[in-house]
């Protein structure tokens, strides 16, 4: 693998006195694992380095190593500007473009030309800035890369049971535990190497899938039983929720994850949205699709968003009974693309 490597990422980690790592607004699992793992992996290269995220992430990820040292956009601009600005190399980690930063992007956008950049992602059409760009769209997460990225450094075997701690939640969370298609012979063998190292993935699955509050188990309730909308006839379902109907149940981020899973969980379902309204007059919404209906291009289309083939998501500025009238107006157009089994 040391050989392969064409690009200068390996000198653009030895010229760096102070290395920032940075991952997309809404850190989930991969985004928080990814950018940890890849702190811890420099770190024990005998780099200094600092995770910058946008905004907060979920209780549930709470746990991992490191996630006391991360600086926080939306608490310490002014901290976060410093470190940018000091930064000799600035790492992307799951994000294709600087917009999916959310208010750190114009931050990161000053440093283009100044700075360096490293890009390691794996979502559709990246932008073209980074001076070197590592982006797999075939990959089921970013962690799965980073460790690849290791290699590529000849450093695997810095790759300890805390790092790997952190690289087995960002693929088993972006893997939807080891079941989508994107899982391949390579992302079990990472994951057994990472079990040899001594990552407790039954502890990890644990913190992550087990710890869930009364709250968000009644909202899930509720959700499925009161908002769920199946369209046999295009084969889709989706559930929209109201900030009044979040707030009845406390809601706190990360609450909903997984729930348009479940909409596309449902014998006969191709095609599934999950639709949030965040603020007055903003709504965001999860796409998900089984086979081959393209939610990357339909939330592209309609939706000023993006993602994957079969996961994609958006933020809409409008009321969310617009977006559901929206959403619901263009299955028709769909009708072809959604009828398969
Ligand atoms: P989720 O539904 O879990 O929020 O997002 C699923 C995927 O859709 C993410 O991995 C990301 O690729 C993409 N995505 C989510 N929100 C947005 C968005 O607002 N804009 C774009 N372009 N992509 C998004
Ligand atoms: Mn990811």
């Amino acid at each position: 693998m040391e050989n392969e490597v064409q690009d200068n990422r390996r000198e653009l980690i030895e010229a760096a006195d102070h290395i920032v790592i940075t991952a997309h607004k809404s850190p989930d699992g991969d985004a928080v694992g990814s950018s940890l793992a890849l702190l811890h992996i420099l770190e024990a290269m005998g780099k200094k380095c600092t995770v910058i995220l946008p905004d907060p992430f979920a209780a549930f990820l709470q746990w991992m190593p490191g996630t006391e040292g991360i600086v926080f956009y939306s608490e310490s601009p002014d901290k976060c500007q410093e470190l940018l600005r000091e930064a000799g190399l600035i790492f992307c980690l799951d994000y294709n473009v600087l917009h999916r930063t959310g208010n750190l992007a114009p931050l990161l956008e000053a440093e283009i030309g100044k700075t360096p950049f490293i890009l390691i992602d794996h979502h559709q059409q990246p932008d073209t800035f980074p001076d070197v760009l590592i982006s797999d769209t075939s990959s089921c997460s970013t962690a799965q890369l980073i460790y690849e990225f290791a290699e590529s450094l000849g450093s695997a075997e810095l790759i300890n049971e805390v790092s790997g701690a952190c690289l087995y939640t960002g693929i088993v969370t972006d893997s939807g535990s080891f079941r989508f298609p994107s899982v391949t012979p390579k992302t079990h063998q990472i994951a057994a190497s990472l079990i040899e190292k001594g990552v407790d993935h039954a502890a990890i699955h644990r913190a992550i899938y087990d710890t869930n509050k009364e709250d968000r188990m009644r909202l899930t309730g509720y959700a499925l039983s009161e908002k769920l909308v199946v369209n046999r006839a295009h084969k889709t379902a989706y559930i929209s929720l109201s900030s009044e109907e979040l707030k009845r149940f406390n809601y706190e981020s990360g609450d909903t994850e997984g729930l348009v899973n479940q909409a596309l969980s449902i014998n006969g379902v191709n095609f599934a949205a999950f639709l949030r309204q965040s603020k007055e007059n903003e709504v965001k919404i999860s796409f998900r699709s089984q086979g081959s209906f393209n939610v990357n291009q339909f939330a592209r289309a309609h939706f000023n968003g993006g993602g994957h083939n079969n996961a994609a998501g958006a933020a809409v500025q409008e009321s969310l009974e617009q977006a559901i009238n929206r959403f619901e107006s263009l299955l028709p157009t769909y009708e072809s693309e959604l009828n398969y089994e």
